[in-house]
């Protein structure tokens, strides 16, 4: 390619070369587009010269999906821009690169919430979140990004342009339902069909008020059943259920710098309750329905206003960010923190999370550290790998964990996406049809398989 776009500088190829995988792949070349045109240019060329091209945003993904060591990394994150919000239609378009975090504080300053709240959402692009479907705590009530996005523009590996928008009718009898609605093609497609140009996403109304609470509970199992009498109540309408486990705890002690809070806790699960103006919020039962469950009553934090409820989300969010700290003097061995992603049908989570400890248990392994979205049985398990040896022994009780996870209805991967690291794991989910199916769409789009190449299949 010859482009004037692309630079082939060692240390700009080395500065995307990086994700929160843990991985470190260097591509041949970079380009870091400003303009939808530039994306164009460099796609045709590419396609011209079949060159491979991997699509970037910020670079968070967990899973090596943005990193690729061969053909064009292409940065995407200089090409945002918020085009327009329309106040009638709720909804907002915007360029791929904008980042989530501003782009929800922007938007929130004229009264709309734009709900998908990955815990990366300061770091992540609109592009890449749509490209995994992120989702985050709050998809508990709102849903994954998909149920957002109201239409998509994409380019293509030819250069063509699509210009999708979600049906507006009711009813429909044509064809097979999978082609009914292309911008499912695209979202969570993890950057293996199209380069996404702009989104336009789906917004509501700011709620009147929220309140966040950190309820601790005596052992794992009161705070699992907890979860599960909350997500069945009617009374009660959680934002996020979001749970700690012991080690996950200690570190949100210390993120909160508080060593004598919920010492004699095993777990805890935090909670987002919100609602509009004519609502009051429903504190007793929470608080009857926690007493129920055991919990440590006198450990229990309410947290109301911007400023407490950005703590109460720091401490939640200290402890990812801990775990890859601590994984980092382990890289020079071959080591790295492992996050699982899996996600069971919520009232399995106890059962699962047994099954894994005996998995990690009979390796001779130090139990993961165990955090995340409880009420959609969606946990985040941290192992730190010291070295090449290790690695190799938690990848194969956590290989046995996602068996039990498939056979009680799960998923191997409920917001992370696929990437390179988890494409082993798909035929576990997938039929052999399925894949087919995957694969003839991809082909069709993209026939030369140049686009995020190693991404799923
Ligand atoms: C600390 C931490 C916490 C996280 N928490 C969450 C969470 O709560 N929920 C969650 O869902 N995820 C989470 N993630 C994973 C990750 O942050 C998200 O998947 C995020 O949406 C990826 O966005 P990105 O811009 O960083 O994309 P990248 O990492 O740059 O790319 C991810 C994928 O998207 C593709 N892509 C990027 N831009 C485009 C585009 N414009 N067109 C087509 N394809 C594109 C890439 O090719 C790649 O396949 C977390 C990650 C970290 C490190």
């Amino acid at each position: 390619m010859t482009s004037a776009l692309i630079t082939t500088d060692a240390d700009v190829r080395q500065s995307v070369s990086r994700d929160a995988s843990g991985l470190e792949l260097i591509p041949d070349a970079v380009a870091r587009p400003t303009a939808r045109v530039e994306v164009l240019e460099l796609l045709r060329e590419a396609q011209r010269d079949r060159t491979p091209v991997t699509t970037a945003g910020g670079q968070t993904s967990t899973t090596a999906a943005s990193l690729t060591d061969s053909g064009l990394l292409l940065s995407l994150r200089n090409v945002g821009g918020i085009h327009d919000i329309d106040h009638t239609a709720r909804s907002v378009r915007v360029g791929p690169g904008e980042l989530l975090g501003p782009l929800k504080r922007s938007l929130a300053a004229e009264g709309w919430l734009l709900a998908p709240d990955p815990t990366s959402e300061e770091d992540c692009t609109v592009g890449g979140a749509v490209a995994c479907n992120a989702s985050g705590a709050r998809s508990l009530r709102y849903g994954a990004i998909r149920s957002h996005v109201r239409g998509l523009t994409v380019a293509l590996m030819n250069g063509d342009i699509l210009e999708l928008r979600r049906p507006s009718i009711e009813k429909n009898t044509v064809g097979y339902a999978p082609v009914h609605d292309l911008v499912d093609w695209f979202v969570g497609s993890e950057g293996t069909l199209g380069v996404i140009l702009e989104a336009e996403l789906g917004l509501l109304p700011l709620p009147a008020w929220v309140i966040g609470l950190s309820i601790p509970f005596p052992t794992e199992s009161d705070a699992l059943a907890f979860v599960i009498a909350a997500r069945e109540s009617n009374a009660l309408a959680p934002r996020c259920l979001e749970f700690l486990d012991g080690g996950a705890l200690a570190i949100a002690r210390t993120a909160a710098q508080d060593p004598s809070w919920a010492t004699g806790a095993e777990a805890l699960i935090y909670t987002e309750l919100s609602g509009g103006e004519a609502e009051e919020p429903p504190l007793d039962a929470w608080l009857e329905l926690a007493a129920a469950h055991h919990a440590a009553d006198d450990d229990i934090r309410v947290y109301e206003g911007e400023a407490a409820l950005r703590d109460a989300r720091r401490l939640r969010h200290a402890v990812p960010a801990t775990m890859h700290e601590r994984a980092a003097p382990h890289r020079a061995n071959g080591g790295r923190r492992i996050s699982t992603d899996w996600a069971v049908p919520y009232a399995r989570l106890g059962e699962a999370l047994h099954v894994s400890r005996q998995a990690v248990a009979s390796r001779g392994l130090a139990q993961p550290v165990t955090f995340g979205h409880a009420g959609n049985g969606h946990p985040h398990q941290n192992f730190i790998a010291r070295d090449t040896s290790e690695l190799e022994r938690i990848t194969d009780a956590v290989s046995d964990t996602l068996r039990t996870v498939i056979a009680l209805g799960g998923t191997v991967a409920a917001e992370h996406g696929i990437g390179k690291i988890k494409a082993r794991w798909l035929p576990l989910q997938m039929s052999g049809t399925q894949r087919a199916m995957m694969r003839a769409i991809k082909h069709e789009l993209d026939p030369h398989n140049l686009l995020a190449r190693g991404n799923i299949l």
